[in-house]
């Protein structure tokens, strides 16, 4: 069974993905984390993470082990994240990672649960269910100051605002595999709601697709 989890930061995916995969069974991977660590190897190397041949170069050399460095939750990673996003050879290179991770999640698991931007259009675009996860820029905005202060640093909310923006902006408007709902996503909006009605309301959904569908094999 794989799940396809998208959305943009901070609208609550990442928790609603987590929560699933436990519920479910299910191999969780935060694809994110793999464009954090492309943009943090680049950084590292003293490279522009915009130049396609130093940004390519960092995503084929990224490993599983990269994906727990605790720098990947740095703003300016972030940044650099939705910069070599839009960069289509390193998406390519990102690619199989993905596909074999939901083809054979680690410990044996009868299946994954993947979250990021493009799962259910361009990775997984026959994930059994889609959900597009989604919220108003000040409420994500205000969730990610929490987040950011409750973990100890500072942060503005203007200027995570605009950061945020400039983020979605980037994201949704590129030409490569850019931020959009599949056409059979499930879309909910967690402006108004907090994590555990989120969370019933994609177990709601998934229930019903996976009645729906006809049986595997
Ligand atoms: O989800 P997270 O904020 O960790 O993602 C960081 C950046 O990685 C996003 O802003 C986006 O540009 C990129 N990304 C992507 N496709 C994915 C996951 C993340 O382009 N599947």
């Amino acid at each position: 069974m794989i799940i396809a989890v998208d959305g943009p930061a901070a609208s609550g995916k990442g928790t609603l993905a987590r929560r699933l995969a436990q519920h479910f069974n299910l191999g969780h991977l935060d694809t994110g984390k793999l464009y954090r660590a492309t943009a943090l190897r680049a950084l590292a190397s003293g490279g522009d993470p915009a130049d396609p041949a130093v940004a390519e170069a960092a995503a084929k050399a990224v490993r599983a082990a990269d994906l727990g460095d605790p720098r990947l939750a740095d703003e300016a990673v972030a940044r650099g994240a939705s910069v070599v996003a839009a960069i289509p050879s390193v998406r390519q290179a990102l690619f199989a990672f993905q596909r074999d991770f939901a083809r054979h999640p680690p410990g044996g698991a009868a299946g994954a649960v993947l979250d990021g931007r493009d799962i259910g259009t361009v990775i997984c675009p026959d994930a059994d269910a889609k959900l597009f996860i989604t919220a108003g820029i000040e409420a994500r905005a205000a969730r990610r100051v929490k987040e950011l202060r409750d973990s100890g640093k500072a942060a503005i909310y203007e200027a995570v605002l605009q950061d945020m923006k400039d983020r979605d902006a980037r994201d949704s408007q590129r030409r490569a595999a850019p931020m959009v709902p599949a056409d059979d996503a499930f879309v909910l909006d967690t402006t108004t709601l907090d994590a555990d009605a989120a969370f019933a309301a994609a177990l709601d959904f998934i229930g019903r697709k996976l009645a729906a569908a006809p049986a595997k094999g």
